[in-house]
Formats: C-alpha cells, sequence, structure tokens
C-alpha cells in the first residue's frame, strides 16, 4: 500500500514469521527486505496491486542477513536482474556466523554475491531527481544491521532495530546489546515522522515516534530501582 510519494509498505500480517518489505518508487525501484522466499508470493501479488512487477525491480537491499528480510532476493534479482547491496559487516556475517545461524535454524541463506556493499554515509538512487537515502550503520541486532533514512519524508526504514513498543532480539550469535541500545539512541536523534520496523505496526506522527522511543528506554534499557 502507499505510504507517501514514492513510497509503499507491505506490512506483513500472516502467522508464519516474516518482515514487512518496503519499495521506494522514484526513478529507480528499489525494494528493500524482501522477506522469505516461500512467503514472497503473497508479497508480490500486493505490489502487482500497486502497479509493479518484480522483473522491473532495479535494486534489492536489506537491513540485515537474517534469512526472514534477505532469502527472496535472490528471487528477486534473478527474475528482475536488480543489483543486490548489503552493509559491509552484514556481509562478512552472512558468510560465517551469520550463514551457521540461518543453518541451525534450518534455512539457507541467498546464493547471491553483493553488487556493492553498503557503508555509512548517503546513497543517491536514481540520477535526474533521485532518493537520496542515509545509510546508517545500527549493530546490535546483527553486525551490520542498517537503517535507512530518507530525511526528505522525514521517514526511518528501521529493520530489527526498533519496533512500535520493542526492540531487536539480541540472543541470536551476532547480537550485541550494548550496542543495539547506543544504535537506538543514534538513531532517536534523527527528525523521524514515520517509522517504519521490519515487523509490526509503522509509528507515525513525531509525537508518536518520541513517545515510542521514550516507552522502550523505559522498558528495556532503564535499570530497575
Ligand atoms: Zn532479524
Amino acid at each position: 500500500m502507499k505510504l507517501l510519494d514514492g513510497l509503499y509498505g507491505y506490512f506483513w500480517n500472516g502467522y508464519e514469521n516474516n518482515c514487512n518489505t518496503f519499495l521506494l518508487a522514484g526513478e529507480k525501484l528499489t525494494l528493500i527486505d524482501p522477506g522469505h522466499r516461500h512467503l514472497f508470493s503473497s508479497t508480490e501479488a500486493a505490489l502487482k496491486a500497486d502497479g509493479f512487477r518484480i522483473q522491473d525491480i532495479d535494486l534489492v537491499l536489506v537491513t540485515h542477513c537474517h534469512p526472514d528480510h534477505i532469502e527472496a532476493a535472490e528471487y528477486v534479482c534473478r527474475e528482475s536482474g536488480a543489483r543486490f547491496a548489503l552493509h559491509r559487516d552484514e556481509d562478512t556475517f552472512a558468510r560465517t556466523t551469520g550463514l551457521d545461524l540461518a543453518r541451525a535454524l534450518g534455512m539457507e541463506l541467498p546464493d547471491l554475491a553483493p553488487s556493492f556493499l553498503l557503508d555509512a554515509g548517503t546513497l543517491e538512487l536514481g540520477d535526474k531527481d533521485p532518493v537520496v537515502l542515509d545509510v546508517v550503520h545500527t549493530p546490535g541486532h546483527s553486525p551490520g544491521s542498517v537503517c535507512f533514512y530518507w530525511a526528505d519524508r522525514k521517514t526511518l526504514i528501521a529493520g530489527d532495530l526498533v519496533f512500535a513498543q520493542g526492540v531487536g532480539r539480541t540472543d541470536f550469535p551476532g547480537g550485541d546489546p550494548a550496542a543495539l541500545q547506543a544504535s537506538i539512541d543514534r538513531v532517536s536523534r534523527l527528525d523521524v515522522g514515520l517509522l517504519l520496523p521490519g515487523h509490526g505496526p509503522a509509528v507515525e506522527g513525531h509525537a508518536d515516534v518520541r513517545t515510542n522511543y521514550a516507552q522502550i528506554r523505559r522498558m528495556f534499557f532503564m535499570p530497575y530501582p
């Protein structure tokens, strides 16, 4: 469904675990976090209902390499010839501990070499009137997790760093609770009116986004008296 001009969101609401998927529809079609391969047909149908064909995707980005975010990237890139990118540290993780983790969960990671690697900084999608994303390196849930901040729209695509009234788990290999807290502190200083987490509902409006960070701080990071 359309969220804002040039931004579409596919919020997962099935029984099985899967991530939310987002599409940036500027000059280039950029799909973020395609999710599980065996659940992708419903996301593909929803994209089609909004007028988008998988074959026309130009770029697939992932916030991190857990199978519920990255698995369908291989299918999308094969169908479309899209380029694929993830953070440099996550690429390393995906070849080592992250791959072991996926296999321990009975899954595989896509057989897909990144076309380029993300570093913290800006990413321009398109030439004439590009969508400019800030890639924010936010380790904690995994070593190379990122958030994508679209400053023009005051929108944060947060992956599994932060949710509506929740934070990403850190008990998987590669998780780091202190790093997660530091990453949340950092993104909480961004000017955000629309927070789009990797799972669950969006948080809309500056006041609700601020309240959400305050609740998270109380629930997860304040020492008990
Ligand atoms: Zn995850």
